[in-house]
């Protein structure tokens, strides 16, 4: 059965929210612009599936761009949350909850030494950076091409997710003075790095990288570019952030930094996470080295701060979430994320369709082109428009996709039989429909 490509209900809620909101969403890759069509309005949502306002089911491999790791209103993560709905919303002074969530979050990374709590993966790398500035004193950020720090200032130069599902170079309304404060390399460049710093040594306050990018789709690290990373910011006395908001307890139980260890010559100064940790609900983290979060207020000139900040019923909802996120969810991830790719490429490859699929952990992405993704250029470099015809043959059969070519799927530890079968069984059709 495939569901027609008209979705009544969703346009007709879509002119509604075009009255009152710019394109009519909150978050600008939600609008479908790079795959084209009727975003669909969800009603709700439950382990795997995605029900819509027509009454149609999709299986899901967005899981809210990354935090549904357990699949949708987990019974226990909602249990959590109510029990934690009924002992009050929100106090404005320090509560039990989230200093559980950030001694969770100390335990499984081990250089994270202490974490602020803050409520979006976009307030925890402007802390990060402004944390970084005021310990060295310097003000100059060096970020990659590609990569995805949220949409602050600074960092929206050559920036991935919705900006590359866009291809703007730069958002406007940022400053050239924000713009100035930031030198963009392309990834896994190491000489690039070694001249910038060459040059710019001393006024490079941090490099801010993703600790394996997805935001541009799934590009790891070279082998030894992290090394480098590390090697030359300490050379510089600038601090290396790594940002972990989207592969933080996803890829494993401490995040990419689990997978692939630290780099030689010691871990990352300063972290960022946000996604998972907030079990679907508005939190965030950043953390690392004890000397440099000292620098925060009230104890050092940092400031830093939130009204919502380590909300209690966010805190539960990400602590529910974490515990639940045992080794054996994180092998019943990779087995998912694995069956569901090898399906993927037999079917390409049975087309005949140049593809290239990389990995981080269990999130993967699905490349049109051959050949190796080692950047920015690289991702550009596929054929966007066949994976907008692939991705509607997807929804049309009852699988919704990330709604851009340079996003990672994710899978849930929810993908059960049921749900595995429809994305297999979906993928031929929607391959054809890609030709
Ligand atoms: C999603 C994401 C962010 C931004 O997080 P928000 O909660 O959307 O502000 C930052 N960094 C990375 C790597 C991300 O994937």
């Amino acid at each position: 059965m495939t569901y027609p490509d008209q979705a009544p209900a969703s346009a007709a809620l879509l002119e509604r929210a075009r009255a009152v909101i710019p394109s009519g969403v909150n978050s600008p890759v939600r609008a479908f612009r790079s795959v084209g069509g009727t975003p669909r309005f969800m009603r709700s949502a439950s382990g795997p599936w995605l029900t819509d306002v027509d009454g149609r089911r999709y299986v899901d491999l967005v899981g809210s761009w990354g935090p549904m790791i357990l699949g949708h209103a987990h019974p226990q993560v909602l249990e959590a949350v109510r029990e934690a709905a009924a002992d009050g919303f929100s106090f404005g002074t320090p509560s039990e909850r989230e200093v559980a969530l950030a001694e969770e979050i100390v335990t499984r990374v081990a250089p994270v030494e202490s974490v602020r709590l803050v409520n979006s993966g976009t307030e925890a790398s402007m802390s990060a950076i402004r944390l970084a500035r005021g310990f060295t004193g310097r003000s100059v950020v060096v970020k990659f091409a590609g990569c995805y720090h949220g949409h602050v200032d600074s960092l929206l130069a050559a920036a991935g997710s919705g900006l590359a599902t866009f291809a703007l170079p730069d958002s406007a309304g940022v400053p050239a003075s924000a713009a100035a404060e930031t030198i963009v390399l392309p990834y896994n460049d190491v000489p690039a790095l070694e001249v910038a710093f060459a040059e710019r040594g001393e006024q490079i306050a941090a490099v801010i990288t993703e600790a394996c990018p997805g935001n541009m789709g799934v590009v790891p690290p070279l082998p030894g570019f992290t090394d480098a990373l590390r090697r030359v910011t300490a050379e510089h006395g600038a601090l290396l952030i790594s940002d972990e908001v989207m592969t933080g307890f996803r890829c494993s139980a401490s995040g990419w930094f689990g997978l692939e260890g630290p780099p030689a010559g010691g871990a990352p100064d300063l972290f960022t996470f946000g996604k998972v940790m907030g079990g679907g609900f508005p939190a965030a983290a950043f953390g690392g080295r004890a000397d440099v979060m000292a620098l925060l207020a009230p104890e050092g000139p940092v400031y830093q701060a939130g009204t919502l900040s380590g909300n209690p019923v966010a805190s539960a909802a990400g602590l529910a979430t974490l515990r639940l996120c045992t080794p054996e969810v994180y092998a019943r991830l990779d087995e998912v994320a694995h069956t569901i790719a090898d399906a993927v490429a037999a079917e390409l490859d049975r087309a005949g369709v140049a593809h290239r699929i990389q990995w981080a952990g269990s999130m993967f992405s699905v490349f049109h082109r051959a050949g190796q993704v080692r950047d920015y250029a690289d991702a550009q470099d596929q054929d966007t428009a066949a994976f907008g015809r692939f991705f509607h043959g997807m929804l049309r059969r009852g699988v919704h996709l990330p709604p851009s070519a340079f996003e990672t799927w994710f899978v849930s530890a929810a993908l059960d039989d049921e749900a595995i079968s429809k994305i297999l069984a979906a993928l031929p059709g929607a391959v054809a429909d890609s030709l």
